[in-house]
């Protein structure tokens, strides 16, 4: 039986997680699952996904820096793609329609009340950053029903903007935005979806955030703690979780999109700690 064809686009994209994550899934599944990673050219995204849709392909990931353009061009998108203004999961549906789907939010709300046992609903959190990443969890976050859902970011102007764009989905969610000086409080968890980890950086942060039960989320993940992890656990945070199971989990979201069967994420992730540890 020929295999059926998916694969994540990208640029650069050689440091892709990706086809290792969804042959596991495959092999673990049984699915006739082929993944592959395709480098777009930057000023070529929409050939590239048209391409690959036209020679059969059934699905795609998409990654940095093609998540917004591969929103735009979509003809349908799911509500959590839709106020995610990214996508980074495309399929053509029932009808022929390119549908974009944003699994991001579900895979680390995944992996923190499945994988770590974190409760999110009546909860006080705070998240870090305001860019593409943090956009796409809103959603999802919220629909947890935190308590409150405080947006800090570099660019103040930006967490208001985001906490404007979510006013209709807050529920009993107390919602608002600023700069990183503005929380003094201390948080049951605190995620940072800013990517000043890359560089070793640490946002500028009250240590009066960080109590005895806060646990703190880092997007990021390496082989080491991350910067802004270590900087909680040396504040007294009770736990520091790393975004590798964020990772596995948006993708096993979007491969159950695609196949209709929901992978086991717990070998997966065993898997891939060994490699990147
Ligand atoms: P964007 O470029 O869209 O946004 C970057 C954000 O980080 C902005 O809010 C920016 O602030 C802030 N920022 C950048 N540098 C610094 C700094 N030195 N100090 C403080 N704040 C800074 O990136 P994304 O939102 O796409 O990604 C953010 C992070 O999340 C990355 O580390 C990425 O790897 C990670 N990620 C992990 C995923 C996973 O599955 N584990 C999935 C998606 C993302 P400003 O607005 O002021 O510029």
């Amino acid at each position: 039986m020929k295999n059926d064809l998916y694969a994540v686009v990208g640029n650069p994209i050689s440091h892709s997680k990706s086809p290792r994550i969804h042959s596991l899934f495959a092999a673990q599944t049984g699915e006739p699952v082929e993944y592959t990673a395709i480098q777009a050219p930057l000023d070529g995204f929409a050939d590239t996904v048209t391409g690959f849709f036209d020679r059969g392909g059934c699905g795609l990931n998409i990654t940095v820096p093609f998540k917004e353009q591969a929103w735009a061009m979509a003809s349908k998108r799911t509500w959590r793609a839709e106020k995610a203004g990214a996508a980074n999961t495309l399929f053509i549906d029932g009808d022929g329609h390119l549908t974009a789907d944003n699994t991001d939010g579900a895979g680390l709300v995944a992996d923190l009340v499945k994988n770590h046992g974190v409760a999110l609903a009546n909860q006080r959190i705070l998240i870090l950053g305001a860019g593409g990443a943090v956009r796409g969890v809103m959603g999802p976050l919220l629909a947890e029903q935190p308590r409150a859902l405080v947006i800090a970011n570099r660019t103040p102007a930006k967490a208001r903007v985001l906490a404007d764009l979510f006013a209709d989905e807050v529920g009993a969610t107390q919602l608002r935005g600023g700069g990183f000086e503005q929380p003094t409080e201390v948080f049951d968890l605190v995620i940072n979806g800013t990517s000043a980890s890359l560089q070793g950086e640490l946002p500028p942060l009250s240590p009066a955030i960080i109590g005895p039960s806060t646990v703190v989320y880092d997007m990021m993940y390496g082989p080491d703690t991350t910067t802004f992890n270590r900087w909680a656990l040396d504040n007294g945070a009770r736990a520091a979780i790393d975004g590798l199971g964020m990772l596995i989990e948006q993708a096993a979201a979007a491969f159950a999109v695609w196949r209709g069967v929901q992978p086991d994420t717990a070998p997966v992730i065993a898997a891939l700690r060994d490699r990147v540890g």
